[in-house]
């Protein structure tokens, strides 16, 4: 199988660093193709914009879905562009790995995915109508492929749970999983998540990578989580509420995900 790790730390001897290599080396290993776009080594671009496109009219007013769906329908998109999405169309598995910076992605990630979830390719795909919203949540360019969140804090593990004061990690990265992941068609992994960083000394590392080490070996055998598919039958269309009858007095995130 191919994996493609999406890396958004700045210093290799990181722990995420370290983490990182060791989930390549298991990874090869097992036998499976691993490719690695390290974005601050790549000194990738996060800001989407303009520049993206390679044809565009300077005169015009920049509209970064219009842009974007020209570029991408024309093949004329920026290379660094077209190449990340030519890795996802490779990946079987797609890894995004980092450090909770405010409660979410660091920035130089979040602008990964602007400039590479473009319209036609991540999302805009589909048949859009009364009775059909596109392919998306559960289907689109991404269906069959998995995906997992590998991400670290110096939050305890308590502070993110059901009644932590951060909120719960479900909640958290709820626009990530489903938003950016499920939304165009992955499969989604339970995350794996390291709390209280700056407590890893080399006994804790050890126990940290067997069980990342684990959840690599059953990354093709772990049950996704459950996210309602928006075309299941689950929603109204095109209002896009669950039906009356699904999940009856549930609200929030959790109610988009079958029990
Ligand atoms: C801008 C910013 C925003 C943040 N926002 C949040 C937030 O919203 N919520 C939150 O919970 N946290 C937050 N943090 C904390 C952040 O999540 C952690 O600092 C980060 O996850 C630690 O990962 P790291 O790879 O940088 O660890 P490092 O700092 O590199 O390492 C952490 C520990 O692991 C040890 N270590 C590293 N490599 C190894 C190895 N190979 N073997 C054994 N031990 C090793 C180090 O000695 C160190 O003690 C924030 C930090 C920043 C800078």
């Amino acid at each position: 199988m191919n994996v493609l790790i999406v890396f958004a730390h700045p210093e290799p001897r990181s722990l995420n660093g370290a983490l990182k290599d060791f989930t390549v080396q298991r990874l090869e290993a097992a036998g499976h193709a691993v490719q690695v776009s390290d974005l601050y080594a790549m000194l990738w671009k996060a800001p989407i914009d303009a520049g993206d496109s390679l044809d565009r009219d300077p005169e015009a007013r920049f509209d970064a879905s219009q842009d974007s769906r020209r570029a991408f329908a024309s093949g004329r998109q920026s290379a660094d562009i077209a190449a990340e999405q030519d890795k996802l169309r490779w990946a079987d598995a797609l890894i995004l790995q980092f450090p909770l910076w405010w409660f979410s992605m660091p920035a130089i990630l979040k602008g990964w995915v602007d400039r590479v979830y473009a319209y036609g390719f991540a999302y805009g795909v589909g048949e859009h109508s009364d009775v059909r919203w596109g392919n998306r949540y559960g289907e689109g360019s991404m269906a069959g492929k998995r995906a997992m969140l590998l991400v670290t804090t110096g939050g305890w593990d308590s502070h993110y749970s059901e009644r932590g004061i951060n909120g719960p990690m479900d909640d958290l990265l709820f626009p990530i999983q489903h938003g950016i992941l499920h939304y165009p068609g992955f499969d989604v992994l339970p995350p794996f998540v390291v709390h209280r960083t700056s407590r890893v000394d080399a006994a804790r590392f050890a126990s940290i990578q067997q069980e990342l080490g684990q959840r690599l070996d059953d990354l093709w055998s772990t049950e996704p989580i459950a996210y309602r598919q928006q075309n299941g039958g689950d929603y109204e269309i095109p209002a896009l509420t669950l039906k009356p009858d699904v999940a009856p007095g549930e609200t929030g995130f959790a109610a988009h995900v079958k029990r």
